[in-house]
Order: C-alpha cells, then sequence, then structure tokens
C-alpha cells in the first residue's frame, strides 16, 4: 500500500478517533472556511434554527468528515455518517432520514456518488424536510407525504464540478478545503506527537510536514511510522536525523514524492519527452486508470507546480527536472 496515500487505510480510521480536533479552536488552519462556518453557526444557534446544509470539498485527507463532526459538537447534535455509494436505494435513504434526532448531522461522504434515484428523494429532503414516498404500483400507486425532523446535510466530495447541478444548488454554504501548509502541518504533527505522549523536536516536526503532501492525514501516517522506529531504532525521542533516515527508509523524498510519482514523472520525461501526453496515455504508460491518476496522483503534482494542464495534455515543468538534477529538454 502507499505509504503517502491521501485515502484512509483499514486500522487508521479506529485510531483516528483519539487524534481528530474536537472544535474549530483544535482545527488548525483553513481559517477562511472556520471563519465563515464559525458564523453561520452562531447565527444559526442565535435563531435557534439548524445549520444550512454545507458541503465540503477538497482533496482527500484534508479534514472534511473532522470538520463535519466538529460542526455537530458545536451545534451540540449527533452526527450520522453515510457515503453515496452505501445509500443504494430510495428506501435505504429513507430509513437513514426518518431517523434523524431534530438538528442532527448527517454526514453523506463521496457525495457525488449517489444515483439519480435516491437524489430525487434527497432533494424535498433537503428543502422542505420532507418525504414523498410512492405506496402500491401501476395506476392505484400513490404518493405520501411524510415530514422529517429539521436537520443540517454536511456532504463531502473530491471534486465539486462531479457533483449535479440541482444537487449542488441545495447547499446553503460551500466550502472548499485547501492543501495545508507546511507550518500548519507542523502543528499538527506536534499536537498529535502530546496526544501520543512522544517527544519530537520543532526540527523534525518540520521536516515530516514538508513530505505530508499538504495533508494531514498523511502527516499523521508519516508521524506514527517514524515513531516506531524512534522506539526501535532510537530512544523514542523524534530527532531531526531520525525523521529524515526513517522517512528515507520509507521512500519518501523530500518533497513526499514516491514511486507511484516517480513511475509517472519518468514515464512522462522519458517516453513523451516530458510532455504534452494525454491523460489516456499515461493511464497506460504506468498502468492506473485514469480516474485514478486525476483524483489522487496528480492534484498533489499539480500543486507543487511539478506537472500543468495544457490544452493538448500534460507537461512536466522545469521545476520537476529540477528537483530531479535533470536537463530541461530544449524544444
Ligand atoms: P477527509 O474526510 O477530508 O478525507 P478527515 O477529516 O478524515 O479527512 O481527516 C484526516 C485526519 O487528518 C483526521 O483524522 C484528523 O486527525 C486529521 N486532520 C484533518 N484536518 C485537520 C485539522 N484541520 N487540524 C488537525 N487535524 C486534522
Amino acid at each position: 500500500e502507499r505509504m503517502i496515500s491521501a485515502e484512509a487505510q483499514g486500522m487508521e480510521d479506529t485510531l483516528d478517533q483519539s487524534i481528530r480536533p474536537n472544535n474549530l479552536k483544535q482545527y488548525i488552519g483553513q481559517e477562511k472556511v472556520k471563519s465563515n462556518l464559525h458564523v453561520f453557526m452562531e447565527a444559526a444557534r442565535m435563531r435557534e434554527e439548524c445549520l444550512d446544509h454545507v458541503l465540503l470539498y477538497g482533496p482527500p485527507g484534508l479534514g472534511k468528515t473532522t470538520l463535519s463532526s466538529i460542526i455537530a459538537n458545536e451545534m451540540g447534535v449527533q452526527m450520522r455518517t453515510t457515503s453515496g455509494p452505501a445509500i443504494e436505494r430510495p428506501g435505504d435513504l429513507a430509513a437513514i432520514l426518518t431517523a434523524l434526532e431534530p438538528g442532527d448531522v448527517l454526514f453523506i461522504d463521496e457525495i457525488h456518488r449517489l444515483n439519480r434515484m435516491v437524489e430525487e428523494v434527497l432533494y424535498p429532503a433537503m428543502e422542505d424536510f420532507c418525504l414523498d414516498i410512492v405506496i402500491g404500483k401501476g395506476p392505484t400507486a400513490r404518493s405520501v407525504r411524510l415530514d422529517l425532523p429539521p436537520f443540517t446535510l454536511v456532504g463531502a466530495t473530491t471534486r465539486a464540478g462531479m457533483l449535479s447541478a440541482p444537487l449542488r444548488d441545495r447547499f446553503g454554504v460551500l466550502a472548499r478545503l485547501e492543501y495545508y501548509t507546511e507550518s500548519e502541518l507542523a502543528i499538527i504533527i506536534k499536537r498529535t506527537a502530546e496526544i501520543f505522549e512522544t517527544e519530537i523536536d520543532e526540527k523534525a516536526a518540520v521536516e515530516i510536514a514538508r513530505r505530508s503532501r499538504g495533508t494531514p492525514r498523511i502527516a499523521n501516517r508519516l508521524l506514527r511510522r517514524v515513531r516506531d522506529f524512534a522506539q526501535v531504532k532510537g530512544d523514542g525521542i523524534i530527532t531531526l536525523e531520525l525523521a529524515q533516515n526513517s522517512l528515507e527508509q520509507l521512500q519518501v523524498d523530500r518533497l513526499g514524492l514516491d514511486h507511484i510519482d516517480h513511475k509517472l514523472l519518468f514515464g512522462m520525461i522519458e517516453k513523451y519527452r516530458g510532455g504534452p501526453v494525454g491523460i489516456e496515455t499515461i493511464s497506460a504508460t504506468i498502468g492506473e486508470e485514469p480516474d485514478t491518476i486525476e483524483d489522487v496522483y496528480e492534484p498533489y503534482l499539480l500543486q507543487i507546480g511539478f506537472i500543468q494542464r495544457t490544452p493538448r495534455g500534460r507537461i512536466v515543468t522545469p521545476a520537476c527536472y529540477q528537483h530531479f538534477n535533470m536537463e530541461v529538454p530544449g524544444p
């Protein structure tokens, strides 16, 4: 498995509960999103209403689930969690919605993967807090309207563009989460280390942060592995040298790139002189689905400016050649 995958992996989620921030104060970074949400929550509380529906979008591991549970905490309600692919039929959604308590937060991860039929049930639920249920079949079928408790839907998606327009329009708050800066990640790493009761040097925290691809989930994962090295190979304290050696061992380079990034970049450089290359061609070259490349591998490489999208395909930038000490090819 990929050390620096931004997706949650196996046991990680259960371990995560202890390190997950519980309130907005503990939630590092994303200042604009936080201050807006703070105002909207405060206003809803003053009016004794529930918060308007919120759509959180951005790459995996940036804190969408965490933010949703913070919203529930701050509003003093429960959060129910489900995901787009888990809700197969309208009846599944009806069962979830009718079980909500007034004011609850319903978190739907990967909301872009809801199917059409389920989505249509969701519209009146979001707009008027009601369900239209069809009873019977054929000419005798009739529709019954069922009232629901008011609730806040928090939807999460990696790409807002993949949501259907009618669904997107029903969210009152749209918030885009950004990659974190090195210093924000260093703060998150130090906070997690404190919860783990592990001593870590400032410089070591910055070193791990630098290789975390702007992503808190990756930062926490790298910290866990480096902590293992500290325990077995050192005296339990995470120093800069120990962090560097462990990360080397884990094959995560100075910028948090690993063998898959290398395969992608070198594939483009060696076979196509750095591009432009179409996504389908890249896909065939490295044997990964185009969607996976676009959702998982590419966003960070675009973010750090190692590849660029042009109308004719992706190109490798001079910054990338420099990182690998390679000469930038002439025209
Ligand atoms: P997503 O739902 O976007 O995939 P998560 O909410 O599951 O991401 O976040 C992954 C992990 O990263 C969380 O368990 C949490 O510990 C940590 N995390 C995310 N955002 C923050 C933040 N702003 N401050 C501190 N820790 C964070």
